[in-house]
């Protein structure tokens, strides 16, 4: 008995001594993350330590993706899974935990302002709460500064699961804010001129990007789905008032008709994507594109 005690305290020593290394299968950290912009967001943080896996796959709408039990698998594997608040992850969490997968589930999105879904609705009062089940909207990752938010989460989580790593991280995170928040002066400053205007979408993605901005997004889509020819004439109306001479697609959503409004209205349809990897660089297209579509060419 007396034996034990001066056995762990050498053992102590010796860790602080040498600073030895503990043998752990987990030394690296395994991270899922719902969508592409996440995984960016880890890699900046996380650096060379980190790799993460995206769960949705690359083309498929984020709101409809049911995970499979191959990506169920996956998330056995991993130490960390960032949810950032799709319909889906719910119900995700339900599964892994029947089974009994001990990952841990962190909200990348937590403490951002939401916007609830009904404010898709159109001007005229008549509201359209859009597939996203009157909840929130989710496409928070579309702001540089809700994606500050988002950083500072994936850095305190990837601190507190790989504390030895925390310096680096925290350096990263550092870097990563002033590189967002100078985005963040940068995007307000070329869409000033712009305040009040709408913008015409297929998917209501860009709700944080036109709050941010003063902007008004209007979508085609409503309720998940293709608008009805009344429905769809209305928009029409709306921006042939607003002399709107583009339409915004998605690539994860049937282009048709966003090609019929642009065509009614005599426009063209830009591609935007809302869940392109490097989020940054693609907000800063997002405005170019924003900008050039309302100064009316
Ligand atoms: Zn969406």
């Amino acid at each position: 008995m007396t034996r034990r005690v001066p056995l762990l305290s050498l053992l102590g020593c010796a860790i602080l001594m040498f600073n030895l290394a503990i043998p752990n299968a987990d030394a690296t950290v395994n991270v899922v993350v719902s969508i592409a912009p996440q995984k960016w967001l880890v890699s900046r943080v996380g650096g060379e330590a980190i790799d993460s896996e995206i769960l949705v796959p690359a083309g498929q709408d984020p709101h409809t993706f049911e995970p499979k039990p191959r990506q169920i698998a996956r998330l056995a594997k991993a130490r960390l899974y960032f949810t950032v608040g799709l319909p889906f992850e719910e119900r995700l969490r339900e599964k892994i935990d029947d089974a009994g997968i001990p990952v841990r589930f962190k909200n990348s999105a937590a403490g951002i302002v939401k916007i609830p879904c009904p404010e898709y609705g159109h001007e005229d009062g008549d509201v359209h709460p859009d597939q996203h089940d009157g909840k929130d909207d989710p496409h928070v990752w579309l702001s540089p500064a809700n994606l500050m938010v988002m950083a500072q989460n994936i850095a305190q989580a990837l601190s507190e699961a790989d504390p030895a790593n925390a310096r680096p991280y925290a350096n990263n995170l550092k870097k990563l804010q002033e590189e967002l928040a100078a985005l963040d002066r940068d995007i307000a400053g070329r869409l000033k001129a712009f305040a009040g205007a709408s913008f015409y979408v297929f998917h209501p993605s860009f709700a944080y990007f036109a709050r941010d901005y003063g902007l008004r997004q209007e979508a085609v889509e409503i309720e998940g789905k293709s608008p009805s020819p009344k429905q769809l004439q209305h928009l029409i109306n709306e921006a042939r008032k607003n002399k709107a001479r583009v339409v915004f697609s998605q690539p994860q959503f049937d282009p048709k008709s966003a090609e019929a409004v642009a065509r009614a209205i005599h426009g063209r349809v830009v591609p935007l994507d809302p869940l392109a990897y490097e989020v940054a660089a693609n907000l800063n297209l997002m405005a170019d594109s924003i900008a050039a579509a309302l100064s009316h060419e």
